[in-house]
């Protein structure tokens, strides 16, 4: 029966939300086209091709719940798999991570949870509420998934979000560190295909999912921002086409082909600051709507809280994800220069 429900409707975002109890059991069946499915928890769905997979993908979505775009691209995505109209032909994880967050539309129910990796979900100075039960289910989840693959396998992560805010470059995606690894051109270039005209190449381990399957899998693991904000059903899908396209060729290709990375067509930023707030008088000091990436002059002052000025270190230095409403000892505000890669 919730085989047939989920074959013909390709319903799983829609039963993961609202009819959760289906999915208490993890779930394996297989598809007429050969491809195995495992369900393992509500929102958590594997697709396994019966030939050889040549990369094991992960496409995560809805870390934030409020941001609803790439939840609609992933949820079509996993549908048109169910539905037979869409074959993978590499192995796929796909996850909707944040579901109670969904269903009241705000960015997490407790705490954000693009904070809460690398082990931080059992760091002791906070309740055990669920989005860190979930940080601590994903990172498992992911962990199975790409031990299980092929040692050859090309790992890659692909988490999607969209910003609170307008950005002067609408898509862009942060490079997790590396600790002195290459960066992969290759995957700029994919990313670009996607419509990712502006990397932001961080500097420092953070407690993001992207970092985490980078770091211990060694993924090519990145955030992808596409877009600013919207309500379900909301979103101009117009401005989607491209990641569509790309990650629907990605999935149903054996290889891809792209054209060569061109640096010159983007903006390449290192991380220069990063500041966390610490006193409860935090404020920014730039109108609540500015975009992200607008540049400032060295010396201008960007925030300040009791006991700290935070200013501009350089010339066009720009500001990414201010946001002065973060709990004390989270990230307020990232500024960014100008780099090559
Ligand atoms: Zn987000």
């Amino acid at each position: 029966m919730l085989v047939e429900r989920l074959t013909l409707s390709g319903q799983f975002l829609a039963l993961s939300r609202f009819e959760p109890q289906l999915f208490n059991q993890p779930i394996e069946f297989v598809l007429a086209n050969g491809v195995t499915v495992n369900i393992s928890s509500p929102g958590i769905i594997q697709f396994t091709p019966a030939s050889t997979s040549l990369k094991d993908i992960v496409i995560s979505c809805g870390v934030h719940g409020n941001e609803t775009a790439p939840i609609e691209i992933c949820d079509d995505l996993v549908s048109q798999i169910l539905r037979l109209e869409l074959t993978p032909q590499h192995r796929l994880l796909v996850i909707f991570a944040n579901l109670p967050s969904m269903a009241i539309e705000k960015r997490f129910v407790e705490e954000n949870l693009n904070r809460l990796f690398s082990g931080a979900h059992s760091s002791t100075d906070g309740e055990h509420n669920f989005e860190r039960q979930r940080a601590q289910e994903l990172e498992q989840v992911v962990a199975d998934f790409f031990t299980q693959g092929s040692e050859t396998s090309e790992r890659l992560h692909y988490d999607l979000h969209t910003a609170i805010r307008a950005s002067k470059n609408d898509k862009f995606a942060v490079y997790p560190f590396l600790h002195g690894k290459q960066h992969s051109l290759e995957q700029l270039a994919f990313l670009y295909a996607c419509g990712v005209n502006t990397f932001l190449l961080s500097e420092s381990p953070t407690t993001t999912f992207s970092y985490y399957s980078s770091r211990q899998f060694g993924a090519h693991a990145f955030t992808v921002e596409l877009g600013k904000v919207q309500r379900f059903g909301e979103n101009d899908m117009s401005k989607f086409v491209a990641v569509r396209e790309t990650l629907t060729a990605l999935i149903a290709n054996k290889e891809l082909k792209l054209p060569e990375f061109s640096p010159e067509k983007c903006f390449i930023y290192r991380v220069n600051q990063v500041i966390n707030k610490h006193q409860a008088d935090f404020k920014l000091h730039f109108d609540s709507d500015t975009p992200n990436f607008t540049d400032f002059e060295k010396g201008h002052l960007l925030a300040s809280e009791t006991g700290a000025q935070y200013r501009c270190e350089f010339d066009n230095e720009a500001i990414v994800f201010p946001n002065e409403n973060v709990a004390i000892g989270q990230r307020a505000l990232l500024t960014v220069v100008a780099t090559k890669i």
